[in-house]
């Protein structure tokens, strides 16, 4: 397992690496944004761990950048700032996680393992449900004929969600199953994220599949 940790702070950033190191996995440092760009497109990372606060171009641009580059490398974010806004742009930028500094090892070391087994894991035969396909081998998703292009945590929402269809699946469910731990203050991430899967998956489309029970959470059903 491979990891790329871009942060400008070489003492957080030899933390970092030393902590993972002793768990096991590899790990490579990119000390700017442009670094951290070039390094990123390499496809054997398993995870990125971004600071946002970077000389140069910044972790937001870098994100939103590789993604524009297709590269589908889950990404974790680092910053000292704990706003919502800042949350809700980083995830908008196409990252799959958020951590405020400081935080503690255990903690990012458990939202690594979160992201790392999310992006090997599930591999299996292709889930339908109405006209949508989800391919778990490529990640690939279709609604009727189009392909949608999703981000790894709304890919992993969506999986979830065509796993269990029919059923009402609270905030606190999804939580568990698509983040792999409980987050009681950040419930409004849930929504967040149920809200570009809908853009994408919905929008454009006159039958709707994901309804809101109000109050509880989610279900994907036909009407
Ligand atoms: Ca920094």
């Amino acid at each position: 397992m491979k990891i790329l940790v871009v942060e400008d702070e070489k003492k957080v950033a030899s933390f970092i690496k030393r902590g993972l190191e002793e768990e096991g996995f590899t790990v490579e440092v990119a000390y700017d944004g442009e670094e951290g760009l070039k390094m990123g497109q390499d496809d054997s990372f398993n995870l990125i761990l971004m600071d946002l606060m970077l000389p140069g171009k910044d972790g937001l641009e870098v994100v939103r950048d590789l993604r524009e580059k297709d590269v589908r490398t889950p990404v974790l974010c680092l910053t000292a700032k704990d706003k919502v806004d800042d949350i809700v742009s980083g995830l908008d930028s196409g990252s799959d996680d958020y951590l405020t500094k400081p935080f503690a090892f255990a903690e990012l070391l458990a939202r690594v393992r979160a992201l790392v087994r999310r992006g090997t894991s599930e591999r299996g035969a292709e889930l339908t449900f109405a006209d949508l396909r989800l391919d778990p081998v490529s990640h690939k998703v279709w609604r009727g004929e189009s392909e949608i292009d999703l981000t790894t945590k709304e890919y992993a929402l969506l999986e979830y969600m065509m796993r269990n269809p029919n059923q009402t699946l609270t905030r606190s469910m999804i939580a568990e199953h698509v983040w792999d731990y409980t987050f009681d203050s950040f419930t409004n991430i849930i929504d967040v994220y149920v809200n570009y899967l809908r853009k994408k998956i919905d929008r454009d489309f006159d039958k709707k599949l994901i309804h809101t029970v109000r109050g509880v959470g989610y279900v994907l059903k036909e009407d």
